[in-house]
């Protein structure tokens, strides 16, 4: 058996190591001859001290060991063998002699005996043991090493599993890093996609409510037109009636200055609406230039009273003035000033019922001042104030009392007060509650009373020769007869060729000259005229032309003054009374 379990390891094997402990020299010898053919490597030894020293310098698969020894017997050196942690588990087969009873055995087994042999030792049986305990050796010895070669294997699987988890983690972190940086670059481009499609819809807002008050003011564009139409139309029927009326039989001294008035009041109205228009493409385009001084706002409102007041009084209306307690100036130009109170004045007296009460007050503070026009009128509703000040407005409740306005007025007095740096503001308790009108200037800085502006122009009576050149010749013949009802003697050339000698044989005074006519332009004449004649002559330039720099240039051609047409009666008055 014990052959069998050594060939079926089917190798050559190391021999095991045997320890034979007795302390008779010829029972050790029988041992060697017992267990020889084992092939195994037997260690004989005499005493359980030596045992113990061979044990501690080797390894051996199984003890042999006598129990009946001098000095440490069997049990003894047993006891002491396994008591040493390394050898606990070596097997251990007593040698005993007949003697020992049952209790000695149990005491062997205690101390770790595998078996018991007797003497006479039977060699098959011993042999077998030993043979069988080495196998088992051999056996724990190879489980061991493959123990080992586990654990190692083991501890390598364990290295490589933490190599995988360490080379995972990292992949992980990359894959994490990359995904959040993708998805920060996602949020990045979702945010800028998000604030482009705010932007796209804010800019879609802002062309639709474009698009939606460009509707509205086209809309007013077109009411504006036909207003305008039907506005101009409206003086030119009484205007040509009574031209007709002057041209038939010779009239009565109170039916002709009937006639005249009419004609007028209507070409006044009609001044006054292609004044408004210019005024407001003007301010549109920012052409308006103010000719600032310092203006006493008492002498401004006087004065727009004494020109509101015949239509006021026509309406059977009452004015009350209320100038500022002490003088108030500020920096201003005093036509436009004049020209924003008295549109105020005159939508009051419009909009105010036959009966009526306005007031024309201003009070200031120092700094600034307040003029209001305050009426017990027609009133304005609360949505209406919102855009009376809007170009083209007309509230339609208010379009029956309208009077040819062209709903431009309040525009025009909005531009006017801001390019002078105040405001203006429109106030009513609603419909047929009256309104007040209240604008704000700031008080002129320098209180000098110096130069004050001459809101009214002055008048002297001299008699002097008047040239016109124009080769319309209703303007011309119109300026004429204006200026002999003022007094002066007049010469009117038709064709501006003849202008020179015309000029030569009549030595005008004042040269009125169209710059618009044909064959020879009022500049070229003016230089002409400068040339022949020098200085002595007052040139006046007549045309449609008012911008800064048409006055700049009928100035270098030698003209001492520029009218615009249709020319105010009392500037030509003025220009003619001061020769
Ligand atoms: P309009 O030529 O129509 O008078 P405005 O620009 O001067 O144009 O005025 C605009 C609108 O404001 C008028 O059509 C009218 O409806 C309203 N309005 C102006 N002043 C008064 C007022 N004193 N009382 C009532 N409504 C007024």
């Amino acid at each position: 058996m014990a052959a069998s379990l050594t060939a079926s390891v089917g190798m050559p094997v190391d021999p095991a190591r045997i320890l034979l402990v007795d302390d008779q020299p010829a029972r050790l010898l029988t041992y060697e001859a017992i267990l020889a053919p084992l092939g195994e490597e037997l260690v004989a030894v005499q005493s359980g001290e030596e045992a113990l020293r061979r044990l501690m310098e080797t390894e051996f698969a199984v003890i042999l060991l006598d129990v009946s020894m001098p000095g440490l017997d069997g049990f003894e050196t047993a006891g002491l063998i396994h008591a040493h942690p390394r050898f606990e588990n070596t097997p251990i087969i007593f040698v005993t002699g007949v003697h020992v009873g049952e209790l000695d055995r149990l005491e062997g087994y205690r101390l770790g005996a595998i078996d018991y042999v007797q003497i006479p030792l039977v060699p098959d049986i011993l042999r077998s043991k030993v043979a069988v305990l080495v196998e088992l050796y051999r056996r724990r010895r190879e489980l061991r090493t493959l123990n080992q070669s586990l654990a190692g294997e083991n501890a390598n699987l364990v290295q490589a599993n933490l190599a995988l988890q360490t080379e995972r983690a990292r992949e992980y972190q990359a894959l994490s890093e990359t995904l959040a940086a993708a998805n920060a670059k996602l949020s990045e481009a979702n945010a800028a996609l998000e604030s482009e499609v705010a932007e796209r819809r804010h800019a879609e807002q802002v062309s639709l409510q474009l698009a939606t008050s460009l509707r509205k003011l086209d809309r007013r564009k077109d009411e504006f037109l036909a207003t305008l139409a039907h506005e101009l139309r409206n003086p030119l029927a009484p205007i040509r009636n009574a031209v007709a009326v002057l041209r038939g039989r010779p009239l009565d001294e109170a039916t002709s200055q009937h006639t005249l008035e009419v004609i007028d009041r209507q070409v006044r109205q009609l001044v006054r609406l292609v004044d408004d228009l210019l005024d407001v493409s003007r301010i549109t385009y920012d052409r308006i230039e103010l000719k600032r001084e310092r203006v006493e706002i008492g002498a401004i409102l006087s004065a727009t009273r004494d020109m509101a007041l015949p239509s006021i009084e026509q309406r059977n209306q009452t004015l009350a003035l209320e100038p500022p307690i002490a003088p108030v100036h500020v920096h201003g130009d005093p036509q436009r000033l004049i020209q924003v109170v008295g549109n105020l004045l005159n939508n009051a007296s419009k909009y105010t019922p036959p009966g009526g009460t306005i007031a024309l007050a201003a009070r200031s503070d120092g700094e600034r001042v307040r003029v209001s026009v305050t009426d017990d009128g027609i009133g304005i509703s609360a949505e209406d104030l919102r855009n009376v000040f809007d170009l083209f407005v007309q509230v339609d409740a208010a379009r029956e009392h309208a009077q040819g306005g062209l709903g431009i007025g309040l525009t025009l007095v909005k531009r006017l007060v801001e390019m002078h740096g105040g405001t203006v503001a429109a106030e009513s308790d609603g419909r047929g509650r009256g309104s007040r009108f209240t604008i704000e200037l700031p008080c002129a800085v320098d209180a000098s009373p110096a130069q004050q502006a001459s809101v009214a122009p002055g008048v002297s009576g001299a008699r002097i020769r008047v040239v016109i050149v124009d080769d319309n010749r209703d303007a011309a013949d119109m300026l004429a007869l204006t200026l002999q009802m003022l007094g002066h003697e007049t010469k009117v050339v038709y064709d501006p060729l003849l202008a020179l000698d015309a000029i030569a044989a009549f030595g005008p005074r004042v040269a009125f000259v169209d710059l618009g006519m044909p064959r020879l332009g009022g500049i070229e004449l003016a230089g002409m005229i400068r040339e022949r004649f020098g200085a002595s002559i007052r040139l006046v330039a007549l045309t449609g032309w008012g911008q800064p720099a048409d006055r700049e240039r009928t100035r270098e051609a030698g003209f001492d003054f520029h009218f615009v047409k249709p020319i105010d009666l009392a500037e030509v008055e003025k220009l003619c009374s001061v020769g």
